[in-house]
């Protein structure tokens, strides 16, 4: 049976300064591009996550892979996480330094016996599996390091923009997956992990309903477990669209908390929501590429 390929991605949610307005479109619409290319030749919705996210890792606009943010060490930390809704297998990573692709570790991760490895031991099993470590200072770029100087004076976990990125495919056959890739929050305490690699809070998909990933204050997300509520949310008959709105109203009722999230159903339908000053998103839609990010867009 052929299903009409659907894919969503973020480029996060947040304060987005209006210098990083351009380079999130055009990041937004590259990763949607080599995403669905891999789509549309009957590719896998792994395979489409992978690579949609990975371009977005690449391009330093991003808060993920080069271009992540500083922690308080002046160290870039990254974590990830992916899921696939046909067996519901799980990987997810954190604390990675030295790896310029972290949704890689997360899917192989994914494909083996176990579900989270974090800090050296997920890298010495990143290598094994041939993924190759650079220098953690190649991952560094001048706009984060120029943050993080200012940050030394004040010591505080800041949120000025959050720039995670994630995406949501779903193939040929209609099975889906989710991905996310962060290099966390500014100025963090060193250790320090959000919701990203958690299932359930970052990400989540499930063939036999949908799949949702998250961007925005970690320490929030994580208590409503985000991610999952809205997939729970379709599984009761919700539209994504709805089921977005809802756990971003809830997410600022119940805790506070400022996110953005992407959802999509089993059947390719798709929805978003934030209550963050902009989110990078972009989509295939009627046969072209919708970018947003503001919300008059
Ligand atoms: N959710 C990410 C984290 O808390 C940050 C973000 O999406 O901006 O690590």
């Amino acid at each position: 049976m052929s299903e009409k390929p659907q894919l969503i991605v973020h480029g996060g949610a947040g304060d987005i300064p209006d210098s990083l307005l351009d380079p999130f479109r055009a990041g937004c619409r590259r990763a949607v591009e080599e995403g669905y290319r891999i789509l549309d030749s009957g590719g896998s919705a792994e395979d489409a996550v992978e690579a949609a996210i990975r371009v977005m890792e690449d391009d330093e606009a991003f808060d993920a892979g080069k271009g992540s943010h500083l922690n308080q060490d002046g160290f870039v930390s990254m974590d990830a996480g992916f899921m696939e809704g046909a067996h519901l297998n799980v990987g997810a990573v954190a604390g990675l330094r030295d790896i310029a692709n972290p949704i890689l570790v997360a899917r192989r991760i994914m494909e083996s016996e176990h579900t989270f490895l974090i800090g050296e031991g997920a890298a010495r099993f990143a290598e094994a599996h041939g993924i190759a470590r650079c220098n953690p200072e190649d991952l560094i770029v001048p706009r984060e390091r120029e943050i993080w100087q200012a940050r030394r004076q004040t010591l505080r976990l800041a949120t000025p923009y959050g720039d995670t990125v994630g995406a949501i495919a779903r193939d040929v056959r209609g099975h889906l997956a989710a991905g996310v890739s962060t290099g966390g929050r500014q100025f963090a305490v060193p250790g320090r992990v959000g919701d990203v690699p958690c299932v359930g809070s970052g990400f989540y998909a499930d063939d036999a309903v949908g799949a949702a990933v998250s961007t925005g204050e970690g320490e929030h997300i994580v208590r409503i477990v985000m991610a999952k509520r809205a997939v729970d949310h379709l599984a009761a008959g919700m539209h994504p669209q709805q089921a977005a709105e809802e756990v971003i109203a809830y997410l600022a009722q119940r805790v506070g908390g400022r996110a953005g999230i992407i959802v999509m159903d089993r059947l390719g339908r798709m929805g978003c929501a934030y209550n963050t000053l902009r989110m990078g998103r972009a989509w295939w839609e009627e046969g072209r590429i919708e970018v947003r990010v503001n919300r008059e867009d």
